[in-house]
């Protein structure tokens, strides 16, 4: 996950800094600053810009930096509070894949498409990491939509490029649902 921690603008932040712009993927997000006065001097904080409070990290998520309470998956709670095999156990799992893999920063639901292989990777190794996500996003929405839970096994043999599944055109595992623990 994409994040920004305050004092990556510590150079930019003076006494009279109310804010900066942040630019990424060529879209402008403005972030307003916050002060609390220390006993000597005062602290800056980035003001979340959804709920507004004080935090040193911002995180991006679907095109928008947040804080982490306002993040549909907490990156540090990570899976311990969500349903192992259910659709947030699956976001997570893609989050943390497409870091892994330098997919990056996504929105849900996944779309391949909007991922073309940047310069200097392997067309087969991304085309791969591309299926591995597309599959996992496959059983993301058939959790969200029929409540299932997927084996971890199951789970695992995506995520290890290991599933029958991973060698379906693209667009078959975007436009149609699959049993994908036919694929072991
Ligand atoms: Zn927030």
């Amino acid at each position: 996950m994409i994040s920004i921690h305050i004092s990556e603008l510590s150079g930019s932040i003076n006494d009279k800094s109310t804010g900066a712009i942040i630019e990424f993927e060529g879209k402008r997000q403005s972030i307003h600053f916050s002060r609390v006065k220390l006993k000597f001097g005062y602290r800056v904080f980035f003001s979340c810009p959804l709920c507004g409070k004080n935090c040193e990290r911002l995180f991006l998520e679907k095109g928008f930096y947040r804080c982490i309470h306002c993040c549909s998956v907490n990156p540090y709670k990570g899976i311990k509070n969500t349903t192992k095999g259910g659709d947030d156990y699956i976001a997570y799992k893609m989050q943390r894949f497409a870091v892994k893999c330098g997919i990056g920063q996504f929105d849900f639901p996944f779309d391949y498409s909007k991922h073309p292989k940047p310069k200097g990777k392997h067309l087969d190794r991304w085309e791969k990491n591309l299926a591995i996500m597309q599959c996992l996003e496959n059983m993301r929405t058939q959790s969200i939509f029929y409540k299932k839970i997927w084996k971890l096994k199951v789970i695992q043999s995506v995520e290890q490029g290991k599933n029958r599944f991973l060698d379906y055109p693209l667009w078959k595992l975007k436009d149609n649902l699959y049993m994908i623990e036919k694929g072991l």
